[in-house]
């Protein structure tokens, strides 16, 4: 899984990831005047640092002596450790994607009706790069690993086509939060994301808000009834004009705003 690499193979992948989209951003870009260090290139950087190294870490340690010690009484039987492993290869990594692709959008579905607060920390980027995709509240990751860390529990964490997939799906994720503009004509749109569609995901227009939950396959959104996905580009990102004005500049104070709008509605209630 993407949130349970190693700390040092996850920093790696991201220094690599960020040299590859320098240039791959620059051939296609969806907004031209996006520039590759953008305003909050340095929030989002700082954000990505603290929950590789500080928030995995811990989180992975407290699931491995809390949640898998428990699962591991109740899952006896995991699908990708017995069975799965002895399907072909390509068979095997469509599968896992297709498992962890269904998780991705039920999790991401789930943060925007009941997570709000924290999931947009992730929505309130104005300039979408592949960056954009490791913007994520301390929360809202921690979320995101217990989601993804159950489900592949129940596959099966072994076998060479699980770990090929959490590659794959961590790769299209920088590419569908890319500044590319890339769009798949029919019927293709229907079947995998772009970067097009996910940017519809991120824009203000009312008629995008809770819409292109998936990772990758976009048919999950046209069965759920959340697909969206207009011709044009959207006419900007980020949250409503009046949540967006509400967004601290600093990384820390930005981190801690939902914690404490939470903190003043329960101590309002009592
Ligand atoms: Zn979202
Ligand atoms: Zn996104």
């Amino acid at each position: 899984m993407a949130y349970l690499v190693d700390a040092e193979d996850f920093a790696l992948g991201l220094v690599v990831a960020g040299i590859i989209c320098l240039f791959v951003e620059r051939i296609r870009p969806a907004e031209k005047n996006t520039q590759y260090f953008k305003k909050d290139f340095r929030k989002e950087l700082g954000l990505a640092v603290l929950n590789a190294l500080a928030v995995l870490p811990l989180l992975t340690f407290l699931i491995s002596i809390s949640i898998i010690e428990l699962l591991k009484n109740y899952v006896p039987y995991q699908m990708f450790d017995e069975t799965l492993r002895h399907l072909p290869l390509a068979l095997q990594i469509l599968l896992a994607l297709l498992i962890m692709d269904m998780s991705t959008y039920w999790r991401h579905r789930f943060t925007h009706n009941y997570m709000w607060q924290y999931h947009a920390f992730h929505h309130s980027a104005e300039e979408i790069t592949w960056l954009t995709s490791l913007r994520l509240h301390p929360v809202d990751y921690a979320v995101a690993l217990l989601f993804d860390t159950m489900v592949l529990y129940f596959l099966g964490f072994g076998g060479q086509g699980i770990a090929a997939a959490i590659v794959i799906a961590q790769v299209y994720n920088y590419f569908t939060h890319a500044n590319l503009n890339v769009k798949f004509r029919k019927p293709l749109c229907y079947v995998l994301a772009s970067p097009h569609y996910h940017r519809w995901h991120h824009a203000t227009d009312k008629s995008a808000y809770d819409k292109n939950f998936c990772g990758i396959f976009s048919f999950l959104d046209v069965i759920f009834g959340t697909y969206h996905h207009p011709e044009e580009l959207p006419q900007a990102y980020g949250l409503s004009p009046r949540d967006q004005k509400e967004v601290p500049a600093g990384l820390f104070a930005h981190i801690l705003h939902p914690i404490k709008k939470d903190l003043r509605k329960i101590f309002r209630k009592k």
